[in-house]
């Protein structure tokens, strides 16, 4: 409200600070050029972007944002300049914490659906800024690790919108503070420019006479380093098109180049030993990915960082990771991740995230077993435990986020690879290979929703309606396992049963392994519980049943605490 009020007194008019819908336009077309200065921790920006009016009502007004570290130079419209004003607005999109707004009065009303090229300057510092989290209580020096973003002469890193505005945005304020509010706007944010065009052309400014320095925006930058020639600036290339759920992110480091296509690898001088980790997973990855999810062919890259402390990032086919220790474990499923999506393209998140992620459990699996696998899942269930609670506890009212649609990382990263972990499970390792080797993203083969459904279908023969439906196509929580009920008995030949009832109290049906403990030994066996529902089966046993484990943590569950049954003798 404060900032409202600012602007009712700059314009002289209430009625300006009401009508003044943020989001109302999307930026759909981008075409920067940006010159990085990084001895001054400085850009220089100018370009051209397209703005549609996705609001229902024509508008005159557009708010353009970037980081408050920076500042607008120059907005014109049709060659001229255009009249604008310049105010801080507190967001926390922004590492900063604030974002310096252009409130922009456009020369002519733009309709819904219309839209309008404006050309931008802006320059300004991005030095590293912990300011969101450390207003909120973390400490500088953890906030530090995970906000890293910044311009500087030895290593340069900047992520796009979430952590730094450095091109325009156009979204309401997002508060740390509250709740889900930050990432709320985020995810809407990426929802509505998925479709959007993204070209970056990046330069390095000035001649660097001892400069080995790399810029890298993506694996399939057009490189040129230093070396290229002295009389020449260093400049790369980048473009998504369309952005997807690419966060468009650059960085600058005096990068030793160690590719090996598809995979390009960049390191830094000193951590030879992490970088060689790498080259040394590198052929076991390809052979794992390849066997999986078909050839990897598409170029990939993962860049080292200079803080090895900082949290890993990937934008698009671009991992930035630390390898400044030597973690070969860490390296090979970093690697099996970026060669998924070196193999297989799909413009579903949770298709080319999910299966990514999914690949990066089932390598731990060939390595060290399938509980190594279950503990590494289990890392992501808390990712998106307490957000589906949220949805089971409004009894779908709430919609949550269906993974089919879904631009929340969490969905279309961790629940996804549970999905396709389940899957796997339910119709094994051949059919499923199977349908991931006929799946195509292009000529419009993956059009229909039910597309995944079919292709897995087709290979289980099995009806997976119901699985999708809960998983997929909607999302109605997870499932809560118990057992209901357990009767031992035995036939007059002395072999002896237990017949299981198990019930899932849940909203997403479910196929679940559950164990049974005898003397001497223990049976594993699989049972569909659908949603609300129970399901009852039989089983023989050599010994004396003892207790009953459901879910080996395959399947993620609200609730693990009623999951163990003890069998009294009588
Ligand atoms: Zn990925």
């Amino acid at each position: 409200m404060k900032f409202l009020c600012v602007l009712c007194v700059l314009c002289g008019s209430s009625f300006f600070a009401v009508a003044l819908e943020r989001e109302a336009f999307t930026i759909t077309k981008y075409d920067l050029e940006i010159r990085l200065e990084p001895e001054q921790q400085r850009l220089g920006a100018r370009g051209k972007i397209t703005l549609r009016n996705d609001s229902a009502h024509p508008q005159k007004i557009a708010a353009l944002q970037i980081s408050s570290s920076l500042n607008w130079r120059s907005i014109r419209v049709d060659g001229k300049a255009v009249q604008y004003v310049s105010q801080p607005y507190l967001s926390d999109i922004d590492h900063t914490g604030a974002l310096s707004e252009a409130i922009v009065t456009l020369p002519a009303e733009i309709k819904p659906k219309d839209f309008v090229e404006v050309e931008i300057g802006y320059e300004g510092v991005i030095p590293l800024d912990t300011t969101r989290l450390t207003r909120i209580g973390v400490p500088n020096d953890i906030a530090r690790h995970s906000s890293w973003d910044q311009i500087s002469p030895s290593f340069t890193a900047v992520r796009g919108a979430g952590y730094v505005a450095w091109y325009p945005i156009t979204t309401e304020s997002a508060d740390f503070s509250e709740g889900n509010s930050l990432f709320e706007v985020v995810d809407r944010w990426k929802a509505r420019e998925a479709g959007s065009e993204f070209k970056l052309g990046l330069s390095l400014s000035g001649r660097m006479p001892d400069a080995t320095r790399t810029l890298l925006c993506g694996p399939e930058d057009r490189s040129s380093s230093a070396e290229a020639g002295k009389d020449r600036e260093p400049r790369v290339e980048c473009g998504w098109s369309p952005l997807g759920i690419v966060t468009p992110t650059f960085a600058m480091a005096e990068y030793v180049d160690e590719s090996k296509p598809p995979l390009k690898l960049f390191s830094l001088p000193g951590h030879e030993a992490g970088a060689a980790t790498y080259s040394s997973a590198l052929e076991p990855a390809m052979k794992f990915v390849s066997e999986w999810f078909g050839q990897p062919s598409a170029p990939v890259a993962i860049a080292d960082f200079a803080d090895p402390n900082s949290a890993p990032f990937e934008s698009g086919t671009l991992l930035m990771a630390s390898m400044a220790v030597e973690d070969s474990k860490l390296a090979g499923i970093n690697l099996v991740h970026e060669l998924v999506h070196s193999a297989l393209l799909s413009s579903r998140p949770w298709v080319y995230e999910g299966l990514a992620h999914f690949a990066e459990a089932m390598y731990r699996q060939q390595q060290g077993g399938r509980q190594a696998a279950l503990d590494f899942l289990g890392l992501h269930r808390a990712a998106f435990l307490d957000s589906e609670k949220e949805v089971s506890a409004a009894k779908q009212k709430n919609p949550g986020q269906p993974l089919a649609g879904t631009f929340d990382e969490t969905y279309y990263r961790s629940k996804a690879a549970y999905v396709w972990w389940m899957l796997r499970d339910m119709v094994g390792d051949d059919a499923l290979k199977q349908a991931i080797g006929k799946y195509r993203a292009k000529n419009d083969d993956d059009k229909d929703p039910k597309y995944v459904e079919q292709l897995v279908e087709a290979a289980a023969k099995r009806d997976l309606a119901w699985f999708f439906d809960d998983w997929v196509y909607q999302d109605r929580g997870l499932p809560d396992f118990h057992v209901q009920s357990v009767h031992p008995w035995q036939t007059e030949k002395g072999v002896q049963f237990v017949t299981v009832t198990l019930e899932n109290l849940g909203s997403a049906g479910a196929e679940v392994p559950f164990t049974i403990l005898f003397e001497g030994g223990e049976i594993t066996k699989r049972i569909e519980v659908r949603a609300k529902g129970t399901a009852t089966t039989r089983v023989e046993l050599p010994g004396t049943a003892s207790e009953i484990v459901v879910n080996d943590g395959s399947v993620p569950e609200s609730d693990l605490t009623n999951n163990v049954f003890k069998i009294s003798t009588p």
